[in-house]
């Protein structure tokens, strides 16, 4: 923990921004043509965020 959290979480950009290079105004990655807000951010978000919860409990607690 400690340092080497931090510098993780660096490396792994801001949390707000689940495509770091994709603006929120910028057309979507998925070519629906809509702005990236209005189209898979929530999705990705969603799926970052459960990629995060899954990191966390790690592989011990998989037995139950
Ligand atoms: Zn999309």
């Amino acid at each position: 923990m400690g340092i080497m959290h931090t510098l993780k979480r660096l490396a792994l950009g801001d949390d707000s921004a689940p495509t770091p290079d994709l603006g929120r105004n910028d057309e979507c990655w998925c070519g629906s043509g809509q702005k990236y807000k209005r189209c898979h951010l929530a999705t990705d978000a969603r799926k970052r965020s459960s990629e995060r919860a899954a990191a966390r409990r790690g592989p011990a607690r998989r037995a139950f």
